[in-house]
């Protein structure tokens, strides 16, 4: 991908919202949205013929490099899982191993109409480069772990990534990633929370994922998750909690009143078989802002967030057994960061915000009648996108993504050299 500014970009005959409009974006953001939107003398053009303009979705929570492990020991238990299959290939990863596994969810993800992930995994600098190349936007943080030691290297490495990743800067945002309560110290926790807010970055961590960590965790400091979290002063406006399955309702205030974002990752919860998932209506409640994740392709398996979308709307109508619980548009809301700022590069098809946007297909007949939020949610996958536009490059277009059969290639080779496939 080259870096240089794109030139101007306009699409004409766009639908949004039952009205024709064009959309113009001038390096990197939309500088007109209208009815009567034309191009520019030299702008690059799309006539959109009536497709549907959306605003992107948004992954909250994923880990993208894992596209080489999908699939792999992915009937064992989650420590078994982790143990036998996962860790040791990941103890033989290298920087390119991360980068081309991050390209191949990459494509995925540009074809599937997602513009903006967070992730957390290892070599962050070559996930970085990887969203970069692709033309994506992501959060990227390292790994953050102590709990057997070696808590000087941790600190020494998080420093190292964040200063590596500034470089990457604006598609690509820095952040820390402490993995989870139960595999990072207390002392590291406090440290990070600390560094983010001295950095002014974003803090990502796992949470209330499994009902056995909130009873160990109220078994070894007398509160649950959430509250030993704010305890050490991690929860902040600008931490993501990935998961968020066993919180109560005191925790869902306090989370609120902190002004934390809560991403469900419904498909990871339904593999792993934890027992239950983020209690949405609770969480919206209280105020929390609530976001929509994959989690990595190794406990998912897919990068499709429409299926994760259908999942999360259909698991919160029967955990409520309550089908009026989540109206689909809400349902798209949270998909697109709409319901949760901190996850999206800032407020999508306005004029000023990011030039980040989709074309549905024409030929998508899943969405020919009826309501198109409805459609979207239940009836839709990631086939539905025709066009990926972000931060005005065109990434996608007619279903056709530059060098994916380069990208597979290498991620297959790479998976190869790990042992897998
Ligand atoms: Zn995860």
């Amino acid at each position: 991908m080259d870096n240089a500014a794109p030139k101007p970009l306009t699409v004409t005959g766009a639908v949004l919202d039952g009205e024709s409009v064009g959309l113009r974006c001038v390096e990197g953001t939309i500088a007109a949205l209208g009815p009567d939107v034309g191009p520019g003398a030299g702008d690059e053009t799309i006539d959109a013929g009536g497709a549907p303009l959306v605003a992107p979705l948004v992954n909250g929570h994923t880990h993208a490099a894992m596209t080489l492990f999908r699939g792999y020991g992915g009937d064992l238990p989650l420590m078994r899982w982790l143990r036998e299959a996962i860790w040791p290939v990941e103890a033989k990863l290298k920087a390119d191993d991360v980068y081309w596994g991050t390209r191949l969810a990459c494509l995925e993800m540009i074809r599937t109409g997602t513009a903006r992930f967070w992730d957390m995994y290892w070599h962050p600098a070559a996930s970085a480069r990887a969203v970069r190349d692709a033309g994506l936007r992501a959060t990227i943080g390292g790994p953050i772990f102590d709990a057997e030691g070696g808590t000087e290297e941790m600190k020494a490495s998080a420093l190292a990534s964040l200063d590596e990743l500034a470089a990457f800067a604006p598609r690509v945002g820095a952040s820390l990633a402490p993995h989870a309560i139960y595999t990072v110290t207390e002392e590291l926790l406090r440290w990070a929370a600390e560094l983010a807010r001295e950095r002014d970055v974003a803090l990502q961590i796992h949470l209330s994922e499994t009902e056995r960590e909130v009873e160990e965790c109220v078994a070894r400091h007398g509160a649950r998750p959430a509250f030993y979290l704010d305890r050490l002063g991690v929860l902040g406006e600008r931490t993501v909690l990935a998961h968020g399955v066993w919180l109560d309702g005191k925790e869902l205030d306090l989370i609120a009143e902190r002004g934390c974002t809560l991403v469900a990752n419904p498909a990871a919860n339904m593999k792993l078989a934890v027992g239950g998932f983020l209690p949405y209506p609770a969480a919206r409640e209280a105020g929390v802002a609530v976001g929509l994740g994959t989690d990595g392709a190794g406990s998912n398996d897919s990068l499709d967030l429409f299926s994760d979308l259908k999942l999360f709307a259909l698991s919160q109508r029967h955990a409520a057994g309550d089908p009026t619980v989540l109206p689909a548009k809400e349902a798209w809301e949270v998909a697109t960061g709409a319901r949760a700022p901190l996850l999206t590069a800032g407020e999508p098809l306005s004029v000023g915000g990011p030039a980040d946007f989709l074309l549905l297909g024409r030929d998508a007949y899943e969405l020919a009648v009826g309501d198109l939020y409805a459609a979207l949610v239940y009836a839709a996958n990631g086939a539905v996108v025709d066009t990926t536009v972000v931060a005005g490059r065109v990434l996608m277009r007619g279903g056709e993504v530059e060098d994916a059969a380069e990208i597979v290639a290498k991620a297959a080779e790479r998976a190869r050299r790990l042992g897998i496939g």
